[in-house]
């Protein structure tokens, strides 16, 4: 074995799973940016509805592309997983209900208890 002491060894290991693991995020990460848009992915694909190109599948995942409610999405295959294409959601109307909207003023009825 080498000189070096076990806890050093541990902890480059770990070091080197933690820096394996951020490349292949970080891959994932890139091809997601690079996804086409859907109506270029219709055209490239010769399709009307959006399916999977790898297997055929109308099956798909939406996600958004940093966290769950981002209004960049991309769009998955639901059975092989291949990264399909992107598309930006509007910003969802119920998101923007004012704070106070189910706020009322107390009616008598409830006044008087
Ligand atoms: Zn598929």
């Amino acid at each position: 074995m080498s000189d070096f002491p076990l806890p050093v060894l541990f902890i480059m290991a770990v070091f080197f799973s933690m820096w394996m693991i951020m490349r292949v995020f970080h891959k994932h990460e890139k091809a997601k940016r690079a996804l086409p848009a859907l109506d270029v992915y219709l055209q490239a694909h010769g399709q009307a509805e959006p399916s999977c190109h790898a297997c055929g599948a109308v099956e798909l995942k939406e996600e958004g592309l940093s966290h769950g409610k981002d209004s960049q999405r991309f769009v998955s295959c639901a059975k092989c997983k291949a990264l399909l294409y992107r598309f930006e959601r509007p910003q969802a109307a119920e998101e923007a209900v004012p704070v106070d909207a189910h706020w009322r003023p107390l009616d008598s009825a409830e006044r008087r208890e």
